[in-house]
């Protein structure tokens, strides 16, 4: 490669690694899988061995990733606590052990491990007493999250026998399968995003700001590395078989080898056998068992050289694709996605796997009919990550990639910096224009009773076509709709009616606008106030608001160029849509002043509903259980968790009857259905 290619090649991969990194170590949100991180991370470390003037210490190749963040006090940690070389090859495993060989001039072991997939923790312990629990940090200084390893069951507060007066264990912190699932059911009840695998679980957990929601999420902690310098080990295995002795949890999965043939039975064997365990593994770790060959050997600036991670891949299924759909989504942009013979894959049955854009099919080498490995990364949807070339059919062809739009022919287009294709045919793409609609409607917008059958046969007779046609729709009309009858014609027309108490950072959400998602429509709406404002905003002023960036400001500067858009919102507003901040009588009363609420379960009215019910009264909507809550607003099937989180605090626990009670006469309601529509009429 040129050295002007590889500088900017080398620059490119730390931008996406780093970003990757905070998504991964911080958001607890990874967006790409290991195996593809760690092909970038070796790519890097590649291109900066071989244009060495290009390193810098400031590269992800030499530093660990961090998992810092406000809201905890930061402490140094007292050796650095660095990461792992890691490998997904055998070839190198057998590297790494002769190159030990080489390095030293007397006999050694090795002491075989797995590897914990969840969060480090560094544990100190002084006179037997737990006193301090800091996370990986950036290596150097750690959060200190001493309240909730507390909390964790398997961590002893106080040691037994015969411990030194004071050291350091470190360990990781895991939060099994059992625990992931019952996490994530709860999450999907409470309308919550479920966490993508057990290791963010486990480390957003840890990081959680109140220990008794610390000590009902079954978090698990094992134990496997005593840093050296502390105290007078001979080995590893030494070292960590003292501190079960002390009452510490230590695995014991491990295994002495003694060359490198032991070392792959025991990858074998636990390749397979990991599958049933009750936590995550994500490989093994093969360290260096003597403690003076580990002196010797020494670290680098990122990882000790006595040892070494052997990873296991995700796994994968193989499985032919059957055929290719491009979808167009309501900002026009296309994603190919893979039909496929349906596979198992980690439990769960997949059809459909996203090939995300065209360079990526290009890059994977996609033809028609071939066989391809699905993995599901560190996100919940599968992904292809690459193609078996000995299964493909002689003749394959390559995809054509569309040149005009499957919905509505429109020539395609790709703007510079974009990674997809885009129909321009914003007003006329049938696609995009139910896409629209659909947007308006979802629930986190305006919440009005309309799924894709319903916007697909309103489009397709031409009674709507943009939001505002849905506030038209007489009840006879949808009467005398196929398959509709007066109850879901009220229901609907209903929704639409409820729509009108949407708050305006919701609507502004609902209008679509390009890259003005939920969160950033609530803080532009807050930070102009009212639509009038926003609509008279120049780009400079648009990008004064935190979060919009300059793509965000242009898209909102330009959609208010637009004719069309300002008729919309004129309609719209004539339909009695808010837009403004500070719009319409939101307040009912103060009967639930100075309450902090947390609901749990499901009601007689939607839970968003219930939720705006307690604002309009004066309360406070809150998440967690904790000893500030003032009760627990409790409907049908209410979290096991909460409950018991509720009994341990004495937080008192209130059926839905009980709160309506609290309500002012007015608003105290007793028949079922219309409670939210007699309370905004109030
Ligand atoms: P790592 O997870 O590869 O290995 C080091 C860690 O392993 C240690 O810090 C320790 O926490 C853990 N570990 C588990 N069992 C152990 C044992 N028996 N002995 C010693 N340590 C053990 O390295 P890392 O620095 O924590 O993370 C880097 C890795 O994280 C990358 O290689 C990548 O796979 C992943 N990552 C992924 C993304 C993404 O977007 N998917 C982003 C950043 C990092």
């Amino acid at each position: 490669m040129e050295k002007a290619a590889a500088h900017s090649r080398i620059l490119e991969l730390r931008t996406i690694l780093e970003e990757n990194s905070r998504l991964y170590y911080v958001d607890n949100a990874p967006r790409m899988s290991d195996y593809e991180y760690d092909q970038l991370m070796h790519e890097l470390e590649a291109l900066e061995a071989d244009f060495p003037e290009f390193a810098s210490d400031d590269s992800p190749t030499r530093k660990v990733g961090s998992d810092l963040e406000g809201g905890f006090v930061q402490r140094a940690h007292r050796y650095p606590m660095l990461s792992l070389a890691n490998t997904y090859s055998i070839e190198e495993v057998e590297e790494f052990s002769a190159r030990a060989d080489k390095a030293l001039d007397t006999s050694f072991s090795y002491c075989c491990e797995l590897k914990f997939d969840g969060t480090a923790i560094c544990l100190t312990y002084r006179k037997g007493k737990l006193v301090q629990a800091l996370t990986r940090g950036d290596g150097v200084v750690g959060d200190d999250v001493t309240r909730n390893a507390l909390r964790i069951s398997n961590i002893p507060r106080q040691l037994k026998g015969d411990y030194p007066e004071e050291f350091e264990i470190r360990g990781e912190v895991l939060m099994p399968y059992e625990a992931f699932d019952h996490l994530n059911e709860l999450r999907t009840l409470d309308d919550e995003q479920p966490f993508a695998n057990p290791r963010n679980a486990a480390s957003g957990s840890l990081k959680l700001q109140n220990p008794d929601e610390v000590a009902g999420r079954g978090l698990w902690c094992t134990l496997y590395h005593i840093p050296a310098q502390s105290l007078d080990f001979e080995s590893h295995d030494q070292a960590l078989r003292a501190a079960a002795s002390w009452g510490l949890p230590v695995s014991e999965h491990r295994r002495l080898c003694h060359d490198i043939k032991e070392i792959k039975e025991y990858i074998d064997y636990w390749d397979v056998k990991r599958k049933e365990l009750p936590f995550a593994t994500d490989g093994v770790v093969i360290k260096i068992n003597e403690m003076a060959c580990q002196r010797a050997l020494g670290y680098t600036s990122k990882s000790p050289r006595w040892a070494v991670a052997y990873k296991f891949k995700a796994e994968q299924a193989l499985t032919p694709i059957l055929s290719i759909d491009y979808q167009v989504g309501r900002t026009g942009a296309i994603t190919p996605v893979a039909n496929l013979e349906p596979v198992l894959l980690s439990g769960t049955i997949v059809k459909r796997a996203t090939l995300v854009n065209e360079d990526q099919m290009r890059q994977l080498d996609i033809h028609e009919g071939d066989s391809v490995y699905v993995e599901k990364g560190g996100e919940i949807i599968p992904k292809i990550t690459a193609v078996e070339p000995s299964l493909r059919k002689a003749g394959a062809r390559l995809p054509d990639f569309p040149s005009v739009c499957p919905d509505c022919g429109t020539p395609l287009v790709r703007e510079e910096d974009e990674a997809k294709w885009f129909c321009p045919n914003s007003d006329g793409c049938p696609m995009q224009i139910k896409g629209e609609l659909l947007h308006f409607c979802s629930r986190k917008a305006m919440d009005i009773l309309a799924g894709e059958a319903t916007v697909d046969q309103l489009f397709t007779l031409g009674l709507a076509r943009t939001p505002a046609d849905l506030y038209d729709l007489s009840l006879h009309q949808l009467m005398a709709l196929e398959g509709w009858r007066e109850k879901s014609a009220m229901r609907f027309r209903d929704s639409l009616e409820k729509s009108r108490e949407v708050p305006f950072e919701r609507v502004l959400f609902a209008l679509g606008i390009r890259y003005v998602g939920e969160t950033t429509a609530k803080t532009v709406a807050r930070f102009f106030g009212d639509i009038d404002s926003l609509k008279a905003a120049s780009e400079e002023q648009l990008k004064e608001v935190p979060d919009v960036g300059d793509v965000c400001a242009a898209s909102i500067y330009s959609y208010f160029r637009d004719e069309a858009h300002l008729e919309q919102i004129r309609r719209l507003r004539s339909h009695g849509l808010r837009f403004g901040v500070g719009e319409a009588a939101d307040k009912l009363s103060d009967a639930l002043a100075g309450k902090s609420i947390v609901i749990s379960g499901t009601f007689s009215i939607s839970r968003d509903d219930m939720k705006a019910l307690i604002e309009k009264h004066g309360g406070k909507n809150s998440g967690s259980i904790s000893s500030k809550t003032s009760f627990l607003l409790a409907g049908e099937k209410p979290g096991p968790e909460k409950l018991r989180k509720c009994e341990q605090l004495g937080v008192p626990v209130m059926g839905e009857e009980a709160f309506l009670a609290l309500l002012p006469e007015s608003a105290g309601l007793s028949a079922q259905n219309d409670k939210v529509e007699q309370l905004s009429l109030f």
